[in-house]
């Protein structure tokens, strides 16, 4: 159930009825506003709890639902000020108490509602104004669970009810055993249920969502007195239009596809991060799998990211039934897609895979060439894996961050005429325009965080079943490139400040945007740099010269091997 169809539920269970009468004639400007909102503008002053409303109309009739505290002049410079004393006054009949900070007027404004629900100015959309909706602690739990994948698209704002019930039509009863958890905050433990849906449901409504969570946010902020209801036009849903700039970051991270940063793979991830939000859109949710199957699909990297496959736009529709039986294998249709792709002249493979890729992808004719194709690209990430966890362990931050392609977080992209064909996206340009800074280097610092914790975390997991390769002709070439890297002094190009921040579990977001400013790009990097991935280059050429040797080796012919990615 959506959000919207939710919330309206829950309007008709308090049996809301907007009052209809003539008393009020909006200003001009509402006329914009949805109907939603105007009905709720009648029904809010006609209401007994805002009985009494200093200036609650303007000289011309009009309800005065807003009253700025800037007015310096006129016969309503006063309101705001009046409005004050009388939330003063509503506060303490409630029995709240009224001091210094602003908790007294959220608590009044909430207390005093008579419905807790309203509607967007924006959107129209009618939210809960208790702490309902999932904010980003919460989706970033959500997001770690070790079943959560990308096929499980997390609704901005939306209500915890619907989430809850949504992870569980998901992923079954395993939940239970997350939510105490997932919920969990410093003033609120969560008790041992009963493993069903219903007494769950049944604690988080009477329970959890009126003790206030940090882990949820209310529908809309209050806004004692500027309004007549004391709440902001906007609700959640369309703060960041209302309040530009704040919290589209946010909004925009939960498209990401971490996988991307965590595998360090080629391509433009800006790209390939909006076009998959895009996907997310109602306009493609209906579109059906790749195997025919209904709708709502994922998008499917057709060369898989943790096989070394870049992160570009370019996606296919899979249901989630197809997307987990495909689970990272290679099909026939995926390497012949590919080898199409790189024809037009993409760039299908990252850097550390290309090789192995080019020595092989032409001998993939059947299911089991591209399977066991897979099978050597992933020990060949295991390998690169190691080699970049070496490169860290000597120290050289900012050069592994230039493989990260940050520059591609300096544009904004569009596609042009977007649609999809034959289950694939399609576009005919993209386009790109130069972003504000600060955006940038927010999504630059996320990428360098996240890529250097996966490889510290890539360590600690000590994966079974791995086959590293390792050589004498290997080492050489690395060895030469810390050569020439360890001539670079460590103060240069924010190297020791990334160094001390990435070396902590939590390093400050503000102090690695300001590292990451450091980093040179890609048309000014040094020349030691661009001398050291020369040697890193051919380090990798003996890689794959190697497992490619290893083509008809038992470990990847034979059919009972598992995948463990
Ligand atoms: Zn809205
Ligand atoms: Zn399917």
């Amino acid at each position: 159930m959506s959000t919207r169809r939710f919330s309206r539920a829950l309007v008709v269970n308090r049996n809301l009825q907007f009052l209809n009468n003539d008393l009020m004639v909006m200003a001009k400007e509402t006329k914009k506003h949805p109907k939603a909102f105007i009905e709720y503008m009648k029904f809010i002053v006609m209401h007994d709890n805002f009985k009494d409303m200093p200036d609650a109309y303007c000289n011309s009739g009009d309800v005065q639902w807003a009253t700025p505290s800037n007015r310096s002049s006129g016969k309503f410079k006063d309101s705001h000020r009046k409005r004050e004393i009388w939330w003063q006054k509503k506060a303490m009949q409630l029995g709240i108490e009224v001091d210094e900070g602003n908790a007294w007027k959220n608590r009044t404004a909430k207390v005093n509602h008579p419905t807790k629900m309203k509607p967007c100015v924006i959107c129209g959309k009618i939210m809960d104004l208790r702490y309902s909706y999932a904010n980003k602690n919460l989706i970033r739990r959500i997001q770690n669970l070790s079943y959560f994948d990308k096929s499980f698209t997390i609704e901005y704002p939306e209500h915890i009810l619907s989430l809850i019930k949504r992870l569980f039509e998901m992923y079954g009863n395993r939940i239970f055993e997350d939510l105490p958890a997932l919920l969990k905050t410093s003033s609120i433990e969560t008790p041992l249920l009963e493993p069903n849906l219903e007494t769950w449901l049944d604690w988080i409504g009477k329970k959890y969502i009126p003790a206030e969570p940090s882990m949820l946010s209310p529908g809309a902020m209050s806004n004692v007195p500027d309004r007549f209801d004391g709440f902001h036009n906007y609700n959640i849903c369309c703060r960041s239009k209302a309040d530009k700039g704040r919290s589209k970051e946010n909004l925009q991270s939960y498209n990401t596809d971490r996988r991307a940063f965590e595998y360090w793979v080629d391509g433009d991830w800006v790209a390939a991060d909006t076009l998959m939000g895009l996907i997310r859109n109602k306009k493609f949710q209906e579109e059906p799998c790749l195997n025919g199957h209904r709708g709502p699909c994922t998008a499917d990297h057709i060369g898989p990211i943790s096989l070394g496959f870049s992160h570009r736009p370019e996606f296919q529709f899979l249901c989630r039934e197809c997307n987990s039986a495909k689970n990272n294998r290679m099909f026939l249709s995926d390497v012949v897609h590919l080898r199409n792709a790189e024809y037009i002249g993409d760039t299908v493979a990252s850097w550390y895979c290309k090789a192995l890729w080019d020595l092989r992808k032409d001998y993939v004719v059947d299911e089991e060439t591209a399977h066991r194709l897979g099978k050597l690209l992933r020990d060949n990430r295991h390998t690169m894996m190691t080699m970049l966890n070496l490169i860290v362990s000597r120290g050289h931050f900012t050069f592994l961050s230039t493989l990260l392609g940050l520059s591609y977080a300096d544009y904004d992209v569009y596609f042009d005429n977007l649609r999809i064909e034959a289950h694939i996206t399609r576009f005919d340009r993209l386009l790109k325009k130069r972003r504000v800074t600060k955006y940038a280097t927010e999504q630059k610092a996320r990428r360098v965080r996240v890529a250097f914790q996966a490889l510290s975390d890539y360590t600690d997991k000590g994966k079974r079943n791995a086959l590293v390769i390792s050589s004498d002709a290997v080492m050489r070439k690395i060895d030469n490139a810390f050569e020439i890297l360890d001539q670079v002094p460590p103060t240069l190009y924010g190297n020791s400040e990334l160094a001390f921040l990435l070396s902590k579990g939590n390093p400050s977001e503000e102090k690695l945007r300001l590292a990451v400013k450091l980093i040179p790009g890609p048309t000014d990097e040094p020349k030691n740099y661009i001398d050291a991935k020369l040697q890193i280059k051919d380090a990798v050429a003996i890689i794959a010269k190697k497992f490619s040797d290893m083509w008809t080796d038992d470990r990847y012919i034979r059919p009972s091997f598992t995948d463990d990615i």
